[in-house]
């Protein structure tokens, strides 16, 4: 019995070791699962950080800091392994860059700061508008989009979309965009490669145009070697003078007098001929060269001023040009004055043209008006009418003159209401004391109507298209204005007895009256 008893005791005790011992383990399970638990936790929040941290630095790399769309890095290599992949092996693919065509223009008339919001929303649309293809901005205002499998319909269906909406940013601020497109041929061409070609389109792409994009040819690539060729040419040309000045006569459309002319350019091109300024202006516009030029035909028009004074011939005050590209600094006036000085040329014989697109409110522009007045140079305002400028924009301006463009012209001249905006132009201009040019005069009844409508001098074909200075030298010697002079008024000898008749008969009637 007592043996019974110390076994069950044994039992008792050895169940309430084991169940301690249980019941420790189970703790230090709990525990071991609680630690590892909390491990596990550390371990994923650490996950997330770094996964966080590499996103982050994926951003610092792919996305452009400040409108927040991917950069030229994420696009070249997302761009690369799209075409590269095998799977997209029997894939087309289109590229598209554009850009904020009149950015600068933005800039100039409502600030950078608002030039930086364009750009901004054109991002943030660009992003929106993009769906599934790679996108990106490839600099401040260069933007690319990469198409898969795309019809040319369906891209310049997406282009016409992006386009309204840009254009409709707001009421007082146009973003105009121009697209250019490069369907792919070679999938191993580099990408920057792509990309040029699309913008050697783009650079295609004119104001007047319809579209707003063009697709790359190789037309358009002949196009683009023959310009860059011209562009090369062009410093040597200069140095060589294959550059000549043109005159173009301006009447005084009641004298029929050579008042002025207008000095253009001609580039003299080997095996091409004399060269008009379209063929080759529009390649140096917006680069250095255009300055060039300028300053080299500003000093050949001093020079013919300088050598008619030195042949005692009365000179013609000559009208040049100013592209616009000057009215943004203005270091040319120094210049233009010290070649003024250097070949001892009157100010009255210098009047500058200034395109009536340069005009802006821009105090810098302002300032450089003020500055050419004050130098005493005659100031007219160029091509005026092609921009539908209000007159009284020119009230701030210490302007002289305003030569109406030809397109105004032949717009206006054709129909009665046409007219009678010519007419309230005309009147308005001399009213604000103006001095009224019309270019591009090409027959009698435009020149009838200017002359009646009170404008003052006449440029055009009708009269005269520009000549080299030989030519403009002869007809200024022979003063073929006389031709459009109108018929002079020979008395007859019949005329002449019938005004004696007349005096006599009012003198008898004097003597008469006086006797009465
Ligand atoms: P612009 O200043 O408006 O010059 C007038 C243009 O109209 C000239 O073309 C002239 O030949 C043309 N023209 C004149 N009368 C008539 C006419 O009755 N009918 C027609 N159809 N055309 C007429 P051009 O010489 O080809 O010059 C074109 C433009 O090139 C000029 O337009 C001017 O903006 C620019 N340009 C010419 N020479 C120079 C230059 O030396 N420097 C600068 N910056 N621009 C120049
Ligand atoms: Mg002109």
């Amino acid at each position: 019995m007592l043996y019974l008893f110390g076994l069950l005791c044994v039992a008792i005790i050895a169940i309430i070791v084991i169940y301690k011992k249980y019941d420790l383990m189970k703790a230090y399970y709990k525990y071991e699962t609680d630690a590892f638990d909390k491990l596990e936790g550390q371990f994923h929040r650490q996950e997330e950080e770094s996964k966080k941290q590499i996103e982050e630095l994926r951003n610092i790399a792919y996305l452009n800091a400040t409108t927040n769309i991917w950069n030229i890095d994420y696009f070249l290599e997302k761009a690369e392994k799209e075409l590269k992949n095998e799977e997209n092996k029997s894939s087309e693919f289109t590229l598209v860059a554009f850009n904020i065509s009149n950015i600068g223009k933005i800039n100039q008339l409502f600030g950078p700061t608002e030039g930086d919001k364009v750009v901004y929303f054109t991002a943030q649309t660009l992003k929106s508008l993009s769906g599934t293809s790679i996108y990106a901005q490839i600099y401040s205002n260069l933007f690319c989009i990469l198409y898969k499998d795309k019809l040319d319909s369906y891209v310049t269906n997406s282009i016409n979309r992006m386009y309204n909406t840009l254009l409709a940013y707001d009421s007082n601020v146009e973003i105009k965009t121009a697209y250019g497109i490069y369907k792919i041929t070679d999938k191993n061409m580099g990408i920057m490669e792509m990309i040029n070609y699309a913008q050697l389109a783009q650079k295609f792409i004119k104001e007047s145009d319809e579209d707003c994009f063009k697709f790359f040819t190789t037309e358009l690539e002949d196009t683009f070697q023959n310009n860059k060729r011209m562009s090369d040419e062009m410093e040597q040309a200069l140095e060589d003078h294959k550059f000549v000045v043109y005159l173009q006569p301006m009447y005084d459309l009641q004298s029929y007098k050579i008042v002025s002319a207008e000095a253009l350019v001609r580039w003299d091109y080997p095996g091409k001929g004399i060269l008009s300024p379209y063929a080759f202006l529009p390649l140096f516009e917006n680069t250095s060269l255009i300055q060039k030029l300028d300053y080299y035909m500003w000093e050949e028009c001093m020079k013919t001023i300088r050598r008619w004074i030195d042949n005692k011939i009365e000179p013609t005050p000559v009208t040049i040009n100013i592209s616009t590209s000057h009215l943004n600094n203005g270091r040319f006036i120094d210049r233009l004055v010290a070649l003024r000085d250097q070949y001892l040329i009157d100010r009255k014989y210098i009047i500058l043209e200034i395109p009536e697109k340069g005009l802006t409110n821009n105090p810098v522009t302002k300032d450089i008006i003020n500055r050419l007045h004050n130098e005493g140079f005659i100031l007219c305002i160029d091509n005026f009418g092609s921009m539908n400028s209000p007159l009284n924009l020119l009230k701030d301006f210490p302007i002289d003159r305003i030569k109406i463009d030809r397109s105004f012209l032949a717009k206006n001249s054709e129909s009665e209401e046409g007219l009678t905006i010519l007419r309230y132009l005309i009147a308005m201009a001399k009213e604000l004391d103006f001095t009224v040019i019309t270019e591009g005069i090409e027959t009698d009844e435009q020149k009838d109507i200017l002359l009646e409508i009170g404008c003052d001098i006449g440029q055009g074909y009708y009269f005269s298209k520009p000549v080299d200075l030989k030519t403009f030298d002869s007809m200024n010697k022979t003063q073929v204005s006389e031709m459009f002079r109108p018929d002079e008024y020979y008395p007859s000898f019949e005329d002449y007895e019938r005004d004696l008749d007349l005096v006599v008969q009012f003198f008898r009637n004097n003597d008469s009256s006086a006797s009465v």
